[in-house]
């Protein structure tokens, strides 16, 4: 994929680009690369936890995909972003590899532009608390952490327990910086927590504990106290760790985490329908039978088509321009006010809606409905 092709659309709004001036092999399957703004009002401040927005070309190279990286850096950087992403491999020879991830690994190189926006996002540190900080990661969500602890440990006075879980040392990123940081000052510890630790692991001991992060080895590691709980990582180890932290009477407003795909598995998901009790019953088009969806602000209306992915995308089709960031039911960037009618989630919204407001990225119309967009 050429450079000019990955650099498409980068005048358009909120998007820029930014041009890799370091590429750095992290692990056997995790890289970092350095982005620095092409132009000089391309910097924009970043709180650690955040992401960039990056806008790759499509596999069929029609249109782009839209994919997020959190910024693993110090936000003490205040010219360059690093990006450190892991190589999503295809699971099995049938499939494609993954689109993004690979495509930066396997042919992007020092001096390419990127295109993105952002930073963004909501999984930021808390910094009125003045509570200790655990940070929970698993595989490469350890990203947004390590840019927490950058923060933690070079900016605050707050005790901080970095725990960070993946298979082995093989395909441990990050690993001397954390460590680094973690001698900064006595009240910032590390533990690494090993699945299957090589021979070379246990001689070196590069590794603090073996297995998954337990109930017990949290107990071993914190002692009883009021923290604050950033999470970050695949789906199983999110699940398994935000329950253990429920199951130790955590409260869930003192656990923040990000999940790097949909927002689905960290409670039992039900499909949800959003109903707008107090709004009258959206209009139907007798005619046809079909739904209908209006877009009151921008005096729209059209006939909802099947295949589109989500409301988002339906609004985007019909040349509507709604924020959006995660696209994944996580962020809240596409909130919107239900006007009419009900919506039916598809992925279960991890952002807090109030009564009457909907996620136009993880829903679809439920009969006619009626937008406030
Ligand atoms: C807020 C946020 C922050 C993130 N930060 C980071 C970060 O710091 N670092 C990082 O590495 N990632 C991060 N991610 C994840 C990242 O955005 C991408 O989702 C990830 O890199 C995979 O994208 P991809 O385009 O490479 O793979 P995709 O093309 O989306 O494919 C994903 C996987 O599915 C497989 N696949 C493809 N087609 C099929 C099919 N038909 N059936 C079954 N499997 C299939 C692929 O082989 C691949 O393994 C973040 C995500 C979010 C939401």
């Amino acid at each position: 994929m050429s450079t000019s092709l990955a650099a498409q659309g980068a005048n358009k709004t909120g998007f820029r680009q930014l041009k890799v001036i370091k590429k750095v092999r992290e692990s056997s399957t995790i890289a970092s690369f350095y982005l620095e703004p092409t132009e000089q009002d391309g910097w924009r401040n970043f709180q650690p936890g955040q992401y960039l927005v990056f806008r790759f070309p499509a596999r069929d190279g029609q249109g782009f995909v839209l994919r997020n990286y959190s910024v693993s850096c110090s936000p003490e950087s205040s010219s360059q972003y690093r990006i450190t992403v892991k190589r999503e491999a295809a699971p099995a020879t049938d499939l494609p590899n993954g689109l993004s991830s690979c495509y930066l690994h396997d042919e992007v190189t020092e001096g390419d532009v990127l295109v993105a926006e952002g930073p963004r996002g909501e999984f930021v540190l808390d910094r009125d608390s003045d509570r200790p900080v655990v940070l929970l990661s698993g595989g490469v969500g350890l990203t947004p952490l390590v840019s927490m602890l950058h923060s933690l440990a070079l900016q605050s006075e707050r005790r901080v327990c970095f725990i960070h879980a993946c298979d082995n040392g093989e395909v441990h990123a990050l690993r001397d910086e954390v460590e680094t940081l973690a001698a900064s000052r006595p009240d910032v510890t590390a533990h690494f927590c090993y699945r299957f630790p090589t021979k070379e692991d246990k001689e070196l001991r590069r590794h603090h504990s073996e297995g998954v992060v337990s109930r017990e080895l949290l107990q071993s590691l914190l002692p009883l106290d009021d923290y604050d709980f950033y999470l970050c990582g695949p789906a199983p180890f999110m699940q398994a760790v935000y329950s253990t932290l429920r199951s130790l009477s955590v409260p869930k407003q003192r656990i923040a985490y990000e999940f790097f795909g949909p927002a689905t598995l960290l409670e039992t998901v039900t499909e949800k329908v959003a109903q707008v009790a107090t709004t009258p019953s959206a209009p139907v088009d007798m005619a046809t039978g079909q739904t209908t969806v209006e877009f009151r602000r921008s005096r729209q209306k059209a006939v909802w088509d099947s295949s589109a992915e989500s409301l988002l995308a339906f609004a985007e089709e019909q040349g509507l321009e709604p924020d959006f960031s995660c696209r994944a039911g996580i962020c809240g960037s596409c909130k919107s006010h239900l006007v009419a009618g009900e919506v039916t989630y598809f992925e279960e919204p991890l952002y807090e809606l109030e009564a009457g407001e909907v996620l136009l990225c993880c829903s679809k119309p439920r009969g006619a409905v009626i937008l406030d967009i």
